[in-house]
């Protein structure tokens, strides 16, 4: 049974689904202004860790994860360089999809965009309105807080506590300083859409309780994000959506923790970050994820390259294990020693089930290397079918959940070993014309790029070193 630690509730609890086999997942996605940075992927990959062992586990999962397309800081981009508020929006999208599949993340069911769900934003206000929970004040529409009793559950503070701790902007026009934006009146030189009460757009908070809604319903499993967006965001969402429909939002709530630089929060503002851009010239996607599941996604992380250093080595290892692996089935024998894999199994799920523990769930990986490769260095050969059990679990967890094999990651390496097999194919029939310089012309290139060749009674394998 997975335990989730669930933020709404401070404690860890049995996953229960609203609807047996499946669970509907919605996770707050970047506001596309600029290339996102390695902090923001952290949150990502760390949702695609859990969303891929709900499927590994036989869910079916609807996974959402939205593009705020819509946005303070994609006007003042715009503005800035002279261009539609939507260019900056179509350019940043493109980009963020790029990048989340370098990063291996798997694409969402769907990705919504706030720009394409205005009547259902538009909608929810309204009977926020007729609820009298919202008001409008010529053409700004504000969340009345004191309407909603639940106010502060998420971040578990009252509102005394909430107000003294947070930067609430001043307005005269608001009744309460927590009241919050749910449609902001157009202003010169912004993008704007009809709404009852005038041209205008939608707030940041409306945008998600409207998407997720329209994709997963009034009431849904999980919701994620960043712990950053617990107050105001999330809270805000919860404020919206249950009044609205008068149904518990989200069931479970998981935040990640953030990712530093030198113990500070990785931040645009604040300058201190890479993008996953930059970072991906240099390491492997296989090392960015492993070095974020080496550490549970609950705490706080700090960003070093001696740490991305140290992941880019062990993700070769899973790698060297999967590729031996391979090579080793194809001259296998039918009968030999077995490899105990299920009690692996057992402890990798034990490992994720408790709240997705991935940093156990990788430790116990790492055993597994160490115990396959004594096992393949036996007397006793692993029979065929043991081995191909072994490679199938490696597969599923270390690449189907963590997605930890850089080159199945960017779709190379299926290739790159057919290309290596025809070379041993034409080598073979090389020898078998007696043309043996050609055939040592192709082992020895080979070994220079680090792939090595081994010829025994039953065929030939080949090793990357
Ligand atoms: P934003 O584009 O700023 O709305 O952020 C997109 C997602 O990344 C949200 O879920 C944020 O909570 C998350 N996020 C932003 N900065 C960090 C960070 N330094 N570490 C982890 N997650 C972050
Ligand atoms: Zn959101």
């Amino acid at each position: 049974m997975i335990q989730i630690y669930n933020t709404l509730t401070r404690k860890k609890e049995e996953f229960r689904p609203i609807t047996g086999g499946e669970v509907k997942f919605y996770v707050c996605g970047p506001t596309v202004y600029d290339y996102f940075h390695i902090g923001n992927g952290r949150s990502f990959i760390n949702a695609d860790f859990i969303r891929r062992y709900l499927e590994y586990r036989g869910y079916k999962v609807t996974f959402i994860m939205n593009v705020t397309d819509v946005d303070d800081k994609i006007i003042k981009k715009a503005n800035a360089e002279g261009v539609e508020s939507a260019v900056i929006a179509a350019k940043y999208t493109q980009a963020f999809f790029e990048d989340l599949a370098k990063l291996g993340v798997k694409p969402a069911t769907v990705h919504p965009k706030a720009t394409e769900h205005m009547k259902e934003i538009i909608d929810i206000i309204k009977r926020l309105e007729e609820k009298g929970v919202a008001y409008n004040v010529k053409g700004d529409v504000f969340y009345d807080i004191s309407r909603f009793n639940g106010y502060g559950k998420l971040s578990g503070k009252n509102i005394d506590e909430l107000e003294a701790g947070s930067r609430v902007e001043v307005n005269e026009i608001k009744k309460h300083p927590l009241d919050f934006s749910l449609w902001k009146s157009a202003k010169p030189g912004e993008p704007f859409w009809e709404s009852p009460w005038g041209n205008g757009r939608p707030g940041w908070h409306i945008e998600c309780s409207a998407m997720s809604s329209k994709h997963l319903g009034e009431t849904f499993d999980i919701h994620a994000g960043g712990s950053d967006l617990i107050f105001p965001h999330h809270e805000n969402e919860i404020a919206q959506s249950e009044a609205c429909f008068g149904k518990t939002f989200a069931n479970y709530w998981i935040h990640f923790g953030f990712l530093n630089i030198d113990n500070t929060k990785m931040s645009k503002s604040l300058g201190n970050f890479f993008t996953v851009r930059e970072i991906l010239e240099k390491y492997p996607a296989a090392a960015i994820r492993l070095f974020f599941a080496q550490t549970h996604f609950s705490v706080q992380l700090n960003f070093t390259q001696e740490a991305l250093e140290a992941a880019a080595k062990g993700s070769e290892k899973m790698q060297n294990l999967k590729d031996s692996l391979a090579s080793y089935i194809q001259t296998a024998p039918e009968n030999g020693s077995v490899f105990p894999v299920d009690e692996y199994r057992a402890k990798f799920n034990e490992a994720m089930d408790d709240n997705f523990n991935t940093p156990n769930a990788v430790a116990l990986l790492f055993d597994f290397i160490r115990d396959v490769n004594r096992h393949l260095d036996k007397e006793e050969k692993l029979s065929k079918v043991s081995a191909a059990e072994v490679l199938k679990f490696f597969d599923e967890t270390a690449g189907g959940v963590l997605g930890l094999f850089a080159a199945r990651e960017t779709g190379n390496s299926g290739r790159e070993d057919d290309v290596i097999r025809l070379l041993l194919e034409i080598r073979s029939d090389l020898k078998k014309e007696k043309n043996y310089r050609l055939s040592d012309v192709i082992r020895d290139r080979l070994k220079e790029i680090g792939i090595e060749i081994r010829d025994s009674k039953e065929g030939t394998t080949f090793r990357k070193l």
